[in-house]
């Protein structure tokens, strides 16, 4: 018993944990060491006091209450508290009492057993924060937005205020990240986030909602035109361009807001709307803002709609593919085409490309489209071929999201072997938007494409921001000038010069250039003066079905 009591002596020194012991009535008759650590307070102190002396006045006395009542009834209890130094620093210990009985079961004491939890608690803290705020740029995340926004509906809905919502999207911020690298990319977002916050008031909310999207919460703005300010000295805080190290980075961002009760009172319909709002303003060609609007409601289920119809498309039949002849501008003899996708819905009728396409590649329907329109062209090519029809090549229009998908040269590949057509017959076309977006998986894909033996052409020349350098770099075989240079010639200089400065640009770096959307005898003079090999649109013939072809074909030169 002696050598028990010795052990116990050792543990109740040595332990980290802080060890009370009192008598009945409560009065302490002993604690260990680690107490007078934690507590401050030495043995000499304490002894013959009542445990009360350590209380924070953090609990109320039902706290204390039921502490009793558990000891009483269950023989220990077992919780947080809030205790006070010596010092008078509150802070919270883990603690566990338990009776003490004699050998007929009867309460002589009570002995407390704690440990002190403050770091503990910072760390719990520290999670808490960490899971409510993006660790880039320490503002709020999605999550703590949203409750925000909850308490803030009920602030507004109880004091008859206005929200507005502003849904902030940087415009291409991509393309920094694949030609600056990621740490830029970063320090970038930190200093976009500094100027968000000075922009607004210390009572809105500004929160990082995804890698580069950004939401606002305005309080209790007076009206649109009011947000309309604010959102203004949003869109002009962008203006200066900003510096990351030595790089100086200008960057615009899209902006779409939905105003609480004008617009719903839902929380997440006002965050659909604002984001709803935003895409549209990216699409009327971004650095812009837009109110969330009834027509855009239409527009979104317009969205919807043809996402849906789009789904069964191809099964049901309702694509086909037209064809419209390429020339050769000195001898209008016809040296290839383009194929371009039509779709017949039955209920809408006959819907332009323009309104389905950017849908599609919204929503990675356009892999399967574009696979469809590469098979049924080759299927086309190899029918001429055993027809002894003449036809040059024939180029398909090729997404970025189809060429993002990783495997896009191997596929081209496989439907050239199924439909047996040389690859000297195909040329596919890539838009100028996504060959700048340079990625070295997308490169290597368009390379192993040329290696083929297929030809690679850029679309819409001219409206995205090549730079001649970086031209030069590409596995591209050919310009096509796009239609907006075309349109205005003869009336338009600008438009002259830029489209002549392309062909000479392109002869320079031994490409061949083509210019689309030729309509009238004087551009056609106008791009064969100049030196361009070729042109097409509806001067020489309008996209027509395969049958057309053959007869164009067998009639010779066309314009
Ligand atoms: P794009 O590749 O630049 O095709 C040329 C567009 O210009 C075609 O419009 C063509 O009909 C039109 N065009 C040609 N000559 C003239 C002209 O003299 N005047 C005028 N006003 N227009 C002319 P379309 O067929 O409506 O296609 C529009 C766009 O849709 C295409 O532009 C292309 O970006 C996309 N697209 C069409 N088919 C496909 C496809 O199979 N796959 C993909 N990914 N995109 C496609
Ligand atoms: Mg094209
Ligand atoms: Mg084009």
């Amino acid at each position: 018993a002696k050598e028990r009591l010795d052990q116990a002596a050792t543990v109740f020194a040595n332990t980290a944990e802080g060890v009370i012991i009192s008598d009945l009535k409560g009065n302490i008759v002993d604690v260990n060491q680690a107490f007078t650590l934690i507590t401050g307070y030495s043995k000499e102190e304490i002894i013959g006091k009542n445990p009360r002396l350590l209380q924070s006045g953090r609990h109320n006395p039902e706290f204390y209450e039921e502490m009793w009542t558990s000891l009483i009834e269950t023989e220990h209890w077992r919780g947080e508290i809030w205790n006070r130094r010596k010092n008078g620093e509150v802070y919270p210990e883990l603690l566990t009492i338990s009776r003490i009985t004699d050998k007929q079961n009867k309460t002589v004491g009570y002995v407390g057993v704690f440990s002190d939890i403050t770091t503990l608690k910072e760390s719990e803290k520290k999670m808490e924060y960490l899971a409510h705020h993006d660790a880039l740029t320490d503002l709020p995340n999605r999550f703590l937005f949203n409750s925000r926004l909850d308490q803030s509906i009920k602030h507004a809905a109880r004091q008859k205020t206005r929200l507005a919502l502003v849904f902030v999207d940087l415009d291409r911020f991509k393309t920094i990240n694949d030609s600056l690298g990621h740490p830029v990319g970063d320090a970038l977002l930190k200093q976009i986030s500094q100027r968000l916050l000075h922009a607004v008031r210390a009572d809105d909310t500004v929160a990082r909602i995804s890698g580069d999207e950004f939401i606002i919460l305005l309080e209790n703005v007076i009206s649109a035109e009011n947000t309309a300010i604010v959102v203004d000295k949003l869109m002009t805080t962008f203006r200066e361009p900003f510096k990351v190290e030595e790089n100086e980075v200008r960057m615009t961002c899209s902006m779409g807001i939905s105003l609480y009760p004008d617009d719903s009172e839902d929380a997440s319909k006002l965050l659909q709307y604002a984001d709803a709002a935003m895409y549209l303003a990216k699409e009327n060609g971004r650095n812009s803002y837009q109110f969330y609007t009834q027509e855009l409601t239409a527009v979104a289920y317009e969205h919807v709609f043809i996402e849906n119809a789009m789904r069964g498309a191809i099964e049901k039949g309702e694509f086909s593919v037209v064809y419209q002849p390429q020339v050769d501008l000195n001898s209008n003899e016809i040296i290839g085409m383009e194929s371009l996708i039509r779709w017949q819905h039955p209920k809408l009728g006959a819907l332009p490309p323009a309104r389905f396409i950017p849908i599609a590649e919204k929503t990675g329907l356009i892999r399967e489209i574009g696979e469809w329109v590469l098979k049924t062209t080759c299927q086309q090519a190899r029918l001429w071929i055993d027809k002894g029809l003449r036809f040059g090549y024939i180029a398909v229009n090729v997404s970025g999201q189809q060429i993002q998908a990783g495997n896009f040269s191997a596929l081209v590949e496989k439907v050239l072997k199924q439909s047996n057509v040389p690859p000297g017959c195909i040329e596919l076309e890539v838009t100028e938007s996504f060959v700048m977006m340079h990625t070295e998986g997308n490169i290597q894909q368009l390379e192993s494409i040329q290696a083929l033996g297929i030809k690679l052409a850029i679309d819409d020349f001219g409206t995205g921001y090549s730079s001649l350098s970086y031209l030069k770099s590409l596995p591209i075989d050919k310009i096509k000038i796009d239609q907006s240079f075309v349109r205005d010639i003869p009336d338009d200089p600008n438009d002259m010069a830029i489209s002549e400065a392309v062909i000479l640009m392109g002869k320079a770096l031994n490409l061949k250039i083509i210019a689309e959307g030729i309509e009238t005898l004087e551009q056609l003079s106008f791009f064969r003066d100049k030196g361009c090999d070729c042109g097409q649109g509806d001067f020489f013939s309008y996209p027509v079905p395969a049958a057309d072809i053959e007869k164009l074909i067998s009639r010779g030169k066309l314009g």
